[in-house]
Order: structure tokens, then C-alpha cells, then sequence
């Protein structure tokens, strides 16, 4: 198959314009034998290829823009226990084994901290994460979850607010009540990216970017091919999520691309961020279709949200997300916006993430609905231990029954775009 796009750099966003240091890996134009091939240098590809290369692996990843490029290097940067997949797994674990999915929730959460630490990263780590309620009848969701960590006896700093608190401590009157989680927090994840990238070259792996590859060969072994180059390796790991068109016979329509969009202000004075963010926190709302904010190391506010599921993305971002912060907002009227930019998030249909196997020895991990940052961390290293035999937790994953929507990608995304318009309109009552 044949990638038409143009090789791109990063996308303009506050993230780009703030990274520590520029990446610029060759592109491929030899043929490489190694033991193991990852496709796609966002943080599924860059998490399994440091896990790898951590082990003693012979990895060589190949990313067809530049590393962080896709959906990594451009998201809200929030820390976020869990994943998508967590009802289909409480399902396909019989209520079993609580403890087992309680530690799959946080494991993500943990290798970022992990790595952060023992490579020195500079990425604004931060701690804690704040879900709020819009509606009092999400009040429920949070007792349920205090409950859940209750049982759990979780030992970190975890608070429930009410109206409030709430607005004490977020400097609004848009929310009913929250939850606070400091084991959670935020992130820039385009240097988490790059920093992750450099750990996993220092490990050993072997990085090339302007390398999209254009079809996988299957065999014994199976071979990645780019236009200038190939690498044949014993498994190979597709992790292109929503921008991937690889293997379409086993893969289109099982992820759609839905557009997800921030704009970034200008840097707010002190008086308005103690007021709208005392404590520095990650807040996400509790709808279908989320909003989602958190300040910069330089204290812009960063807001997102409003999912596109159509495919189409608006002409001006600006016009399409500001209003929605000066709803939460109505003091940030009129401050400038410095940025703005917009990324593709994979939604599958069932929320599931898509994990699986093709003819043996190439792997997909994709589709994390908009909830990606900890799990992909997760997911890299249930890949890496799946290529190298170890298939427990993959087979967890793998075994959950996905849908494949019949006719072209379009057809899809306009029944997601429907899908959603339902979702959007109960999140209004
Ligand atoms: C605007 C936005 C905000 C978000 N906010 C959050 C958040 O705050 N918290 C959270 O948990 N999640 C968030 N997400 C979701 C999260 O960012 C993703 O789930 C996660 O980054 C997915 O990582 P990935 O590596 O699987 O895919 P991507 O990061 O999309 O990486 C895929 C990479 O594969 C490459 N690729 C594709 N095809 C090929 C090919 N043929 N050859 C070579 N390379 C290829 C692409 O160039 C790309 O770099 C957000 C997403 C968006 C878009």
C-alpha cells in the first residue's frame, strides 16, 4: 500500500514551539535484519521499542514524519489512570481478579514516572488530575470511584470536592463537584516523546524518521518496506493508531479518526492562574464528549476538547473551542490565543482498544479513543512481552470482540459522527 502524504515536521502547536531538543533522525534507505520491527514513533511504537531495547532487543523503529508527530506530541498532556478497554476487560475477567485490572490501570501511569526519572526527562511532570462534574447527577460517577479506591486502599492523596471546593479551587462556578487524584497529573508529551525516543536510541534501538512505511511483506518473518529502504525482523509491531492505513484487510474500519482540537493563551498573570488553578492540576470534564484543560510550565491555559467525529476538521479552531473555555471562564474574555491545533484520536467502535495478531508474527495495538497518554505506556509493554513469547496479558486485550464497520472509512465516520450526536445531546440534560 501506498502512503501519499508528504513526510511532515511537527504540527505548529505550543508543544513544538517549546521542545527541548529538535529530533532529527535519519530516513531509512538501507535494508536492516534485527529481531524486532516497530511502526509508527508515537508512544505505543516509542514505549514498546524502549521496553525492547531495555531488555536487550534488537529494535529498529521507523516513523513516517518525526517522532511525537501524530496524536503524542499534541494531546492535553493529562496523566490518566485506566483505559478504554476496562469494562470489556471487568467482563472478560468474570469480576475476577480486581486486583489484577486495579494494577493494569495504574501500570502506565507508573513506567511514565519510572522513565521520566531514570532518564532524566525534562517534560513539567506534575502531579495531580481533577474530574468534574457538569451536571449534579455526575456526582454518582465520583462516589463510585471513591468508593473503588476505597476498596483498593490506595495510599495517595485523593480528594473529593463539592460545589464549593470545587470553585475555590478552580475558580469557577461551571461545576457541580470533583474529584482530585495527585497520582494522576500532566505532562508535555511531545518531550516525553523525545525523551523516551533518545532512552530507547541510547538503549540500543535504532530510530529513523521520514520513513512511512508502504506495505509489510508476510512470511517466516516479516518484512516493514518504506519506498528507500526495509527491515525484516522476526514480528513487527503496527503502532500508526488513527493515522495508520496499513494491512487493510485486516485493519480498515476497526479505528476511525476523530479530530480533537486545544488552543493555547497567551501567558496569564499570577493573579488569574491562583485563582483558576491554585493547586497547578490536570481538569477533565465527565461528558461523552470531553473538554479538557490544564496551565503550561509558562502559564498559558491549555483547553481542548470538542471532538470531531465526522472527519472534517473546523476552519478555525479558535472559534471552535474558545467559547467553550469562556463558558468554564468568562474572566479569560477576549486574552489572546497563541495557538492552536488539532490532532487525529482512534476511536473504536466499542471504546475497546483493537489489540491483535496478523498471521502470526506482526501485531497491532491501536484505538484509544482520546484516553492514551498512560495506556499506550501500558500497551508498550504488553507488546514487547507478547513479540518476545510472553502472551498473557496481550491474550487479555486481544480476545476482545471488535466490529468492523462494512463499506469505506467515510461510511464509518459519518455513523461515528451519529453515534456521537447522541452522546453529545445526553450530555446536555
Ligand atoms: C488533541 C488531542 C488531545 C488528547 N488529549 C489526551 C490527554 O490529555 N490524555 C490522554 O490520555 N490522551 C489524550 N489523547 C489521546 C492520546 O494522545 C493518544 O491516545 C496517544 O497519543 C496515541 O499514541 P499512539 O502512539 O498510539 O499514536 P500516535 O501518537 O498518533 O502515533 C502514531 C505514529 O505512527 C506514525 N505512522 C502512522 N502510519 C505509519 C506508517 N505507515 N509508517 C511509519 N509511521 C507511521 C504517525 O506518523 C504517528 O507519529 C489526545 C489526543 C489528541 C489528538
Amino acid at each position: 500500500m501506498k502512503m501519499q502524504d508528504q513526510q511532515q515536521e511537527h504540527t505548529r502547536s505550543y508543544y513544538a514551539a517549546t521542545i527541548n531538543e529538535p529530533v532529527d533522525y535519519a530516513a531509512l534507505e538501507e535494508h536492516i535484519d534485527t529481531d524486532i520491527c516497530v511502526v509508527g514513533g508515537g508512544f505505543t511504537g516509542v514505549a514498546t521499542a524502549l521496553t525492547l531495547a531495555e531488555r536487550g532487543y534488537n529494535v529498529v523503529l521507523l516513523e513516517a514524519n518525526r517522532i511525537g508527530w501524530g496524536a503524542s506530541g499534541r494531546n492535553g498532556g493529562q496523566l490518566i489512570y485506566g483505559f478504554s478497554s476496562q469494562s470489556k476487560l471487568e467482563k472478560n475477567l468474570d469480576g475476577n481478579n480486581s486486583d489484577l485490572l486495579w494494577d493494569l490501570q495504574w501500570r502506565g501511569n507508573d513506567i511514565i514516572r519510572e522513565r521520566v526519572a531514570r532518564y532524566s526527562i525534562p517534560c513539567d511532570l506534575k502531579n495531580g488530575y481533577v474530574q468534574v462534574a457538569t451536571k449534579p447527577r455526575q456526582l454518582a460517577i465520583i462516589e463510585a470511584e471513591a468508593e473503588e479506591r476505597a476498596r483498593h486502599r490506595s495510599d495517595f492523596a485523593y480528594e473529593t470536592w463539592d460545589r464549593a471546593t470545587t470553585r475555590d479551587m478552580l475558580g469557577t462556578d461551571a461545576f457541580a463537584g470533583a474529584s482530585a487524584c495527585f497520582r494522576d497529573g500532566h505532562v508535555h508529551p511531545l518531550n516525553l516523546c523525545i525523551g523516551e525516543a533518545r532512552a530507547a536510541e541510547q538503549q540500543g534501538a535504532k530510530i529513523f524518521e521520514q520513513s512511512p512505511v508502504v506495505d509489510i511483506v508476510h512470511g517466516k518473518r516479516a518484512t516493514a518496506r518504506t519506498e528507500t529502504g526495509s527491515v525484516t525482523a522476526d514480528a513487527i509491531v503496527l503502532a500508526g493508531n488513527a493515522y495508520s492505513r496499513l494491512e487493510p484487510k485486516y485493519l480498515s474500519n476497526l479505528v476511525f479518526p476523530a479530530g480533537s482540537y486545544i488552543i493555547a493563551t497567551e501567558p496569564l498573570p499570577r493573579e488569574i492562574t491562583n485563582e483558576i488553578n491554585p493547586r497547578d492540576v490536570a481538569v477533565c470534564d465527565l461528558n461523552n464528549v470531553v473538554d479538557y484543560y490544564r496551565l503550561s510550565s509558562d502559564k498559558r491555559l491549555l483547553f481542548g476538547g470538542a471532538c470531531n467525529y465526522s472527519g472534517r476538521d473546523p476552519k478555525s479552531i479558535e472559534a471552535f473551542i474558545r467559547p467553550r473555555m469562556e463558558r468554564v471562564y468568562p474572566q479569560l474574555k477576549g486574552v489572546r490565543i497563541d495557538y492552536q491545533w488539532g490532532g487525529k484520536i482512534g476511536i473504536v467502535l466499542n471504546r475497546a482498544l483493537a489489540v491483535g495478531r496478523i498471521q502470526n508474527n506482526v501485531y497491532y495495538c491501536q484505538g484509544y479513543s482520546g484516553h492514551g497518554v498512560c495506556p499506550t505506556h501500558l500497551m508498550g509493554e504488553i507488546m514487547a512481552d507478547a513479540v518476545t513469547g510472553s502472551l498473557e496479558r496481550f491474550d487479555l486485550f486481544a480476545s476482545i470482540k471488535h466490529f468492523r464497520i462494512p463499506g469505506s472509512q467515510w461510511v464509518g465516520n459519518q455513523l461515528i459522527a451519529l453515534g456521537m450526536l447522541y452522546y453529545k445531546l445526553k450530555d446536555r440534560l
